[in-house]
């Protein structure tokens, strides 16, 4: 990965490439962000970047040390991510110190694992290894899942890394990482991405016809993999289909409430059909914000409502709590029908 294959982001890179050209890499780095907007590459593109042999302003992706990277092989990049227990374990507790290694393993979504100490202490190890080229750099995902004893564990090396290192921490939670981690790392604050740059990426990396990449591009919030999934996925028409049986439901009418309660429970999708109304209604609201002003006719408080039923909704239908969809819905559409408070 080199800085040069990054959507946007150009003042954020600016700063890791001076950093570089200057001699002026810090030791650590923290990367937050939104999820999907290319922290994570960014990261990937510092650790090569640092390991180039003929690195000008950007890895030159053709030597032996970037080719290895690109492969993610190369000795010098050691990436962390949350884990989980692997199958009839014992189960978590606060200091798994003597978890065996193997007994580890990769989490598919970041919320439902944790970094946990005996990775630490295999990071700890690599940070120690003598290299003779090139820095060392470890990149740590979703670091906020770090467990605070694994932090702490953490903590001496953050603040005097040895040699050669680079410690480069990735989070779109930077405010549940402890203040003691905050304070030893360099913060880079990423952005969403502009709608017209992930409109383009859609288009001409994906081949997403225009009219659609615009539309998917208006609903990602900035994030190119939410993008990706909405532009190809037919996630737009979804969304359109949703929102015009949501919009036949009228202010009062208890029946048609109750069916579309019953429609949203027996959905797959659910949570996302839940997104789009709520996407929608945030949308709304923030367009009679403006005109309330003028008007006064309360239509800001009634969808300002219905956002809160919805957001209530989709917090608890979600893991761990998974409330029971029909009562949910039900309460929801009685509250967006104005039945019910
Ligand atoms: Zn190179």
């Amino acid at each position: 990965m080199r800085f040069s294959e990054i959507l946007g982001h150009t003042k954020e890179l600016n700063i890791l490439k001076g950093a570089i050209t200057g001699g002026r890499v810090a030791h650590a780095y923290l990367f937050a962000g939104p999820d999907g907007i290319g922290k994570r590459q960014a990261a990937f593109a510092l650790a090569t970047a640092l390991n180039c042999r003929e690195f000008r302003e950007d890895a030159c992706g053709q030597c032996p040390d970037c080719e290895k990277a690109g492969r993610s092989v190369h000795p010098n990049i050691n990436e962390v991510w949350p884990t989980i227990k692997a199958k009839g374990r014992t189960k978590d507790t606060e200091d798994g110190a003597d978890e065996p290694r193997e007994a580890l393993e990769k989490a598919e979504r970041p919320e439902d694992g944790l970094i946990r100490i005996p990775q630490i202490r295999e990071i700890l190890g690599f940070l120690k290894l003598r290299i003779d080229h090139g820095r060392k750099v470890v990149i740590i995902d979703a670091a906020d899942r770090l467990m605070s004893a694994a932090a702490n564990a953490f903590l001496k090396t953050l603040e005097e890394p040895p040699d050669a290192s680079v410690i480069i921490l990735v989070t779109a939670h930077p405010g549940l990482l402890p203040a003691t981690v905050l304070s030893r790392c360099q913060r880079i604050n990423f952005s969403p991405l502009q709608d017209s740059t992930v409109a383009a990426y859609l288009t001409a990396g994906q081949g997403v016809g225009r009219a659609e990449a615009i539309e998917a591009a208006g609903l990602s919030q900035g994030s190119i993999s939410r993008a990706i999934s909405l532009a190809c996925g037919g996630a737009v028409e979804r969304r359109g289909s949703v929102l015009e049986r949501l919009g036949a439901v009228p202010m009062g009418d208890a029946f048609k409430a109750m069916q579309m309660a019953e429609e949203l429970a027996k959905m797959d999708g659910l949570e996302e059909a839940l997104e789009f109304i709520k996407g929608w209604y945030r949308q709304t609201a923030t367009e009679n914000e403006i005109a309330e002003g003028q008007s006064g006719n309360g239509a800001f408080r009634r969808i300002w409502t219905s956002y809160r039923a919805v957001d209530e909704a989709l917090y608890d239908i979600t893991p761990p709590r998974y409330a029971n969809r029909q009562i949910t819905m039900e309460a929801m559409m009685l509250k967006i029908a104005g039945l019910a408070r």
